[in-house]
């Protein structure tokens, strides 16, 4: 190994209380000798973010809440630990952005992350992408920024880790230049995979959650639950790999063995496998071009045995057709689909709403976008609260409409 190989990474991980932020932190405690934590951000978990300041010892600790951060200060000197706290939104786009760090993993869930992981590319980073919405809300923006500032993005997300894999390095062109006709992007259909529509209107949010597959955080789960997850990795396929949305095929694979598949010109199909366990796509992402330990068992085939696919059914899953429609229609409609979504999402978590009402609120607002292109991250932002308010006036609709009728 030179040098370059063993000097040590400074990461920043954005939303290190979450599912991939602890995924991400197993891999560094795998090889201090190669990675040292320079920051950690949480948003409600501060407990949690306590205990892994007094064991990563970052130079800076990120939370939203001014008071928050203050208590949390002196609970970490009381702990002789010399972790800096800071507050708010800046604070996340400052240690994301910071001329110290070399990597940073964007791991906030939802449109909160965007800010920070823009950050990230136009201070040159290697960004480390698990948060998709930021694609699905900014890609051209983002995509445009990521070359204007030499950052280098690398997928997170286990599907397009695999393509990543499965692609020559010069695919940033389009597909055709390198012999692609197209991407499968494989799916497991999630918990309600064989639910009839009348099983899904009883749907509850711990079924919801409940994965059979992946170990996730809440919003995750429920988007794969509605297969809008596919529809969002769609989206997030067409930029990170320059492809049409007609380009990538959904295919449902209940095993989550092959993480996804690339088909040439020629017949030759490429996939790549491994067991469900994000820390391989985390250790793949942060190693590249080399291969680092990241802790996962080996894949035992002759265990699985058998592996399946199906094609997605979207009238049962209308979330997955309506993110298909948002990516063909471009522009301004992937980001109120999103929005859209993040709302519908946590109004079911409370239990406000129906399993099957999270695809009703979605189509309604997305009707009442007219798409528009969008210019820049301010217009992008304008887009997401528009959507949010429209989407918060439907589910208030909705609870006078419940109240009279019940
Ligand atoms: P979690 O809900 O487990 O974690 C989310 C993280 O974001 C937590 O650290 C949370 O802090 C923080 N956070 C939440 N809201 C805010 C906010 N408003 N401002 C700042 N920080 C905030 O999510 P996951 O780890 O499951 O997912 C993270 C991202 O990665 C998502 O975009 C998801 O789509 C993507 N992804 C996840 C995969 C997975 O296997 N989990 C797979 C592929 C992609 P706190 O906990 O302290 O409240
Ligand atoms: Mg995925």
């Amino acid at each position: 190994m030179n040098a370059t190989a063993v000097s040590l990474q400074q990461v920043t991980v954005l939303g290190a209380t979450g599912s991939i932020g602890s995924s991400t932190l197993d891999v560094i405690r795998q090889h201090p000798d190669r990675y040292q934590v320079f920051a950690l951000t949480a948003h409600s978990r501060i407990a949690e973010l306590k205990a892994l300041c007094i064991e990563h010892q970052p130079r800076f600790a990120v939370v939203n809440d001014a008071l928050a951060a203050q208590r949390l200060q002196s609970e970490l000197r009381l702990a002789g630990v010399a972790t800096q706290v800071l507050a708010g939104a800046q604070a996340l786009c400052d240690v994301a952005a910071h001329p110290d760090v070399d990597a940073v993993m964007a791991a906030i869930v939802g449109a909160a992350g965007l800010p920070s992981a823009m950050a990230a590319v136009t201070a040159g980073k290697k960004i480390l992408l698990a948060n998709k919405e930021t694609l699905v809300m900014s890609g051209a923006l983002f995509m445009r920024a990521v070359h204007e500032h030499g950052a280098q993005l690398l997928p997170i997300d286990s599907e397009h880790n695999a393509i990543f894999q499965c692609l020559p390095c010069n695919y940033s062109e389009g597909l055709a230049p390198v012999g692609v006709r197209r991407i499968l992007l494989t799916a497991s259909g999630g918990p309600f995979r064989n639910s009839s529509y009348a099983d899904l209107e009883r749907v509850t949010p711990a079924q919801a959650c409940a994965h059979p597959n992946w170990s996730m955080g809440q919003k995750i789960s429920v988007d794969s639950a509605t297969m809008m997850n596919k529809g969002l990795e769609l989206i997030e396929a067409c930029w990170l790999f320059a492809a049409r949305p007609e380009q990538v095929e959904v295919v449902i694979h209940p095993q989550s063995v092959i993480h996804s598949l690339v088909d040439y010109v020629d017949g030759s199909v490429l996939a790549q496998l491994g067991n469900p366990d994000m820390r391989t796509p985390i250790a793949h992402a942060m190693a590249w071009p080399e291969r680092i330990d990241s802790g996962v068992a080996p894949l035992d085939l002759c265990a699985l045995a058998r592996m399946d696919f199906f094609a997605p059914d979207l009238q049962r899953f209308a979330c997955l057709r309506l993110a298909i429609e948002a990516a063909q229609a471009g522009g301004s409609a992937p980001i109120v689909l999103n929005a859209a979504n993040e709302v519908a999402v946590a109004a079911f978590l409370r239990g406000d709403i129906r399993f099957t009402q999270i695809p009703q609120l979605i189509e309604d607002i997305l009707g009442l976008d007219v798409v528009n292109q969008v210019q820049s991250l301010q217009e992008v932002l304008a887009v997401d609260q528009q959507a949010r308010q429209q989407a918060n006036s439907w589910l208030a609709k909705q609870k006078i409409h419940v109240g009279v009728s019940s």
